[in-house]
């Protein structure tokens, strides 16, 4: 089985939030040099990959080691002093999971219910060890990957190996569900809020995390470089708050994680973190988001997109350099 880019199908989507056909591109290669536009809709400002990959292909992308070897060539171009590498064993990145867990899990644990914990999206097991361990809740991961469901099933995790739309619960029985570091990835973030909806508790939280966009705009000083071929959707604070709302849930914590405590704490400076109870309104059924999303985020993109073309003739010279020494 192999991974072809010159032979991948493509498809062009509405907004995945307000259904919204316009939009304004932002760029038109990723942080790896793929040829991959990405674009905000400026009716509600969510940024997402337009056209993208059919879903058959991004299951290809995935299942065979394309992904992981262009994002290495990527890290071994860009961090070559940089200690920071990923994850090459299962083992590892239930390590590093499990550490930001435990991090996790100080910030958000009053506001955790007594019961089930659901995490999608739970890899090798890391997050939910972190949480057994912290507030000795049962847990129970949802996982695709096959090899990451086999760890996680060996040192105890309980690990559904399917998608999170094909699994089978008793409806409202969880206490708590976990979205950590899965969301860009959705490659339908709304089915993943309507599920979360119909599974959690009425007294139950929600508990998010993800990468914030504009962190990594800022991080990167390029609107390219905060972009990637697997992040089929990007959030910043905004068009992040507009979904949650959106999706009938009331936020309780919002936290932008940019300070520099944050690294200290064991998290990430790049991510935000959402916690939310349902509420009584139907999913989707009335407008909660804020009128000036798109234009106050675009703002703010055009600025980056203006210096990443000043920029980019020194980047690309940079490139070629450690190419050449490397
Ligand atoms: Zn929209």
């Amino acid at each position: 089985m192999n991974f072809g880019p010159s032979q991948v199908k493509y498809e062009t989507i509405t907004c995945n939030l307000c259904q919204g056909k316009d939009h304004k591109i932002i760029s038109k290669k990723d942080r790896h040099g793929f040829r991959q536009q990405s674009v905000i809709c400026t009716s509600c400002g969510l940024i997402f990959l337009n056209p993208r990959m059919v879903k058959d292909d991004y299951d290809l992308f995935y299942k065979t080691d394309y992904y992981r070897r262009i994002v290495k060539e990527y890290i071994t171009l860009h961090h070559k002093s940089a200690s920071w590498r990923l994850p090459n064993t299962e083992q590892e990145s239930f390590d590093s999971a499990r550490s930001f867990g435990l991090a996790l899990i100080l910030r958000v644990k009053k506001h955790l219910q007594s019961g089930l914990c659901i995490e999608v999206g739970s890899s090798s097991g890391g997050i939910l060890a972190a949480i057994r361990e912290t507030t000795g809740n049962p847990v129970m991961g949802i996982e695709p990957s096959m090899s990451e469901c086999a760890f996680a099933e060996k040192l105890g995790i309980p690990t559904a190996q399917c998608l999170f739309e094909n699994y089978v619960s008793t409806k409202s029985s969880a206490a708590n569900i976990f979205g950590v570091q899965s969301m860009n990835h959705f490659l339908d973030p709304k089915k993943f809020f309507l599920w979360a909806h119909e599974n959690l508790r009425d007294d139950g939280s929600l508990i998010v995390v993800v990468q914030n966009f504009l962190t990594m705009m800022e991080k990167t000083r390029s609107v390219r470089y905060a972009t990637q071929i697997d992040h089929t959707y990007m959030f910043t604070p905004t068009s992040l708050q507009n979904f949650v709302r959106s999706a009938g849930f009331d936020i309780i914590l919002f936290e932008n994680w940019k300070d520099k405590k944050i690294k200290k704490a064991g998290l990430t400076t790049h991510h935000m973190l959402i916690v939310a109870k349902k509420n009584m309104h139907t999913p989707f059924s009335i407008n909660s988001i804020d009128p000036k999303s798109f234009s106050n985020d675009y703002d703010l993109i055009k600025r980056y997109m203006l210096s990443g073309f000043v920029r980019a003739p020194i980047k690309f010279i940079k490139r070629i350099y450690r190419q050449i020494t490397r």
